[in-house]
């Protein structure tokens, strides 16, 4: 019997609706709270290989409380309404929950990209833009995309070009869109973003003694075996940073051309070289190899972390009861249906919600568009000045006691901070703090059971002070 799954949007309206039982807060304003503000479809015309080829796509703006509204453009043959919608309101409470202060949006374009040329993918993504562009709906002051499933760097130096084409007198133009190449006013550390926030997150709720005895399992990311659905920007970076930085072990990946295990390990780096090589993860040395056609049983794989970081829905009803990791850290967006979280909470695993642990990305993007705006690099004034002062300290510490600093010893110490490094400290400041945050929520009010309860929670309070604040509810 195939088992219906409930529609993406769906499930985010019932995570709303579960959080908002614990707010005391008029009708009103939790309806506008949940509702999407602007949806705007879009059909346009482009000229592929001599045909006339009608692309279906989408820009949502789920809420104005702050602006300008933000977030990614994702080209995926199954984009449609309803998923933008769920997208863009993720958005929101995500930006809510790490406080970078946007509202939330999200573009779809229904292509596969995979099938076109480059230039053919180009005519789409300045189309698209221009058609943004006309309705008022891109602007660093509007509505400011980024990357997303199917997109990256090169999507966003096109659309960033095409708005300098109409909109070049605009001082501020470049922060129209994040995520843009490093050589055309993009940031460093932002490729990285999402994957180094899950990081921070998993490592945050690993480190919390008191919640890895509940689940059985000993503090520290060090040692914690995982798997990882995904080999795109946010999985591949998830991996490699988990196991360079935290000691974590990669024992099963999946990708659309199936799925492999390996009890005692796989080493990242030799493993996205290894595909790169060969075109698939098929034949990795040492590890089984799991057909395209069950690609999906990666979710059932023995391991003590499940981080989905493919596309939504993924965990569902009908396979949630077999997940065997206690511990799912959800860098995709949605991959959990509401219906699958019940019984992975009554399982009582934990579970890292998506609004909180893939803000990485947007919190990067946040750096990007002040970068922007400042017109300035990170850095550039204070770099030098920190490095003499550390310098100073390290000469009178020598002086004082007599002893040799070498210069390996001294390179460490003294060094100012470059952009990357200012990048990286941010985000990680934000990951941690946040995730205190949503705890705190859920330790405070004993009925929330699950983070992503109190992560909703937080967010809907955070945004209904701000409506409180305009004066527009009472
Ligand atoms: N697409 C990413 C997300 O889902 C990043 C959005 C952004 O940087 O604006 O969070």
């Amino acid at each position: 019997m195939t088992q219906v799954v409930p529609s993406f949007y769906q499930s985010v309206s019932d995570y709303f609706d579960k959080a908002a039982r614990h707010l005391d807060l008029p009708a009103g304003l939790l309806q506008q709270i949940k509702v999407c503000n602007a949806v705007y479809q879009i059909n346009f015309p482009v000229k592929i290989k001599g045909e006339v080829r009608v692309i279906e796509a989408y820009r949502v703006q789920h809420s104005h409380h702050r602006t300008p509204t933000k977030g990614g453009i994702r080209y995926s043959n199954h984009v449609n309404q309803e998923e933008v919608m769920a997208l863009a309101t993720l958005m929101s409470y995500k930006c809510a929950i790490v406080d970078v202060p946007f509202g939330g949006a999200k573009g779809g374009v229904k292509i596969n990209p995979w099938e076109f040329e480059e230039e053919e993918l180009e005519r789409i993504t300045r189309r698209y833009t221009t058609e943004l562009i006309r309705r008022n709906f891109i602007g660093p002051s509007i509505d400011v995309p980024a990357p997303d499933y199917g997109t990256g760097a090169r999507e966003m130096a096109w659309i960033y070009d095409t708005y300098r084409t109409f909109k070049g007198d605009e001082i501020d133009s470049a922060g129209c869109v994040t995520g843009k190449p490093v050589n055309q006013n993009g940031i460093r550390g932002r490729d990285e973003a999402t994957g180094r926030g899950v990081f921070y997150g998993l490592r945050e709720a690993c480190d919390i003694a008191e919640d890895m005895k509940k689940l059985g399992l000993t503090r520290g990311i060090a040692g914690k075996t995982m798997v990882v659905q995904g080999l795109g920007n946010v999985g591949a970076h998830s991996a490699r940073i988990a196991q360079d930085e935290g000691g974590a072990i990669l024992v099963g990946v999946s990708e659309v051309e199936g799925a492999i295990y390996k009890a005692d390990g796989i080493d990242v780096h030799e493993l996205l070289k290894y595909r790169k090589e060969t075109g698939s993860i098929q034949g990795f040395p040492g590890a089984q190899f799991y057909d395209k056609k069950d690609r999906r049983s990666v979710l059932e794989f023995e391991c003590d972390i499940l981080i989905p970081a493919a596309l939504e829905s993924q965990i569902t009803g009908e396979n949630a009861g077999r997940i065997k990791a206690k511990i799912i850290a959800e860098a995709a967006n949605g991959p959990t249906t509401f219906e699958a979280e019940a019984i992975l909470n009554k399982a009582g695993k934990l579970v890292i919600p998506d609004v909180y642990l893939n803000a990485g990305g947007v919190t990067v993007s946040y750096f990007e568009w002040l970068k922007n705006l400042s017109h300035m690099r990170f850095g550039r004034m204070d770099k030098r000045f920190n490095q003499q002062n550390y310098n100073n300290l390290v000469d009178l510490v020598a002086q004082y006691t007599g002893r040799e600093i070498t210069e390996e010893q001294r390179r460490l110490i003294a060094r100012g901070a470059e952009e990357v490094d200012l990048v990286r400290s941010g985000l990680e400041e934000t990951m941690v703090s946040s995730y205190l945050q949503i705890r705190e929520v859920k330790m405070q009010k004993k009925e929330i059971e699950d983070l992503r309860t109190a992560a909703f929670v937080s967010a809907i309070s955070k945004i209904s002070n701000d409506y409180q604040n305009m004066g527009i509810f009472p």
